[in-house]
């Protein structure tokens, strides 16, 4: 036991030590569903702000998700909604940062910038991206499952397509403002097309490794080499459903080290999906548990600068290449 919590000392250290970053947590969707306030102690979350502060976060993506009937002007008011939480959030708590440079990540505070986890808020006009980009959103996902009129979800069953031609448009435009593109949830089609289409780093914010569990939403070890090949970032997930039959943190740990295998030390980072699952993998309560994932990868003989890597510091060279 002297040994493992040696371990748990040393994750804890690096965590005060390196930059840590979560590419994908839905927090703001909670929020909005139980009408509670952005940032505060909210132990009923997977985050909050003193426990984000706590764990060392120093960058969390934040997701506008919006539910599938939540179609055109209705999804844009959603996710005016749920940028509104955070922006209330940020004129009061000093915590309650907006980053939209990697320069602008501190070490001793958490910093948030915003997401698309499906680009419905844009009600099918590529050209309000402007407006959301003012907002803070620096990382997005065409699609969720469903299809939507940039692209197919991986839900779609018949014969999913690939990047429509407004959805060529929106990667243009995002190209142009320095948008990161995610393609978690996208169908395979569009996987390749979009690889296809642009240009420089690509990432997948939450998702695993198909090779260990086998589901839709886990990314195969091609198309894992393939994000590696363009410079790019796979977030390892918290889902349940994405990691194996009950699941323990060491399973999430035993997915980081083969997506390292495969992509290599470069290419993996975290992308929770805090807030965006009802459980987590034993082990795992909250944001505050996260120093047992790194204590895993330590045992796993990761040394540090290497764990600091998946910690953070590939998302953050990521960010720094595309964020303008
Ligand atoms: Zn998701």
């Amino acid at each position: 036991m002297t040994i493992a919590r040696s371990y748990h000392e040393r994750a804890q250290a690096l965590h005060r030590r390196v930059p840590l970053v979560d590419a994908h947590a839905d927090t703001l969707d909670r929020c909005l569903e139980e009408g509670v306030p952005f940032g505060g102690e909210a132990p009923a979350l997977h985050i909050d702000l003193p426990r984000l502060r706590q764990a060392g976060v120093n960058l969390q993506v934040l997701s506008l998700w919006v539910p599938p009937d939540h179609k055109g002007g209705r999804a844009m008011h959603r996710a005016l909604q749920m940028a509104s939480l955070f922006h209330a959030a940020a004129r009061k708590e000093p915590d309650a940062r907006l980053v939209t440079s990697v320069y602008e990540v501190t070490a001793d505070r958490p910093g948030f910038c915003l997401s698309f986890e499906g680009a419905e808020p844009l009600a099918d006009d590529p050209t309000l991206l402007e407006a959301f980009y003012q907002l803070g959103v620096r990382l997005i996902a065409l699609t969720w499952n469903g299809r939507n009129g940039f692209a197919d979800g991986l839900t779609v069953a018949d014969r999913p397509g690939g990047i429509t031609h407004v959805g060529a448009d929106l990667l243009a435009r995002m190209g142009e403002l320095g948008i990161v593109l995610d393609l978690a949830h996208i169908a395979e089609t569009g996987f390749w097309h979009a690889l296809e289409l642009t240009k420089g780093p690509v990432v997948v914010s939450h998702a695993n490794a198909r090779a260990l569990c086998d589901h839709p939403r886990n990314m195969t070890d091609e198309q894992l080499r393939a994000i590696a090949a363009r410079g790019g970032v796979v977030g390892a997930c918290f889902a349940r459903s994405f990691i194996g039959p009950e699941p323990t943190i060491d399973d999430v740990v035993r997915h980081i080290m083969h997506m390292i295998e495969v992509a290599g030390l470069d290419h993996v980072g975290l992308g929770g999906d805090f807030d965006g699952v009802t459980a987590l993998p034993d082990g795992l309560g909250g944001v505050q548990d996260l120093s047992a994932l790194t204590a895993g990868l330590l045992e796993q003989g990761l040394a540090e600068p290497d764990a600091a890597k998946i910690l953070g510091g590939n998302w953050l060279r990521v960010f720094g290449q595309v964020w303008k």
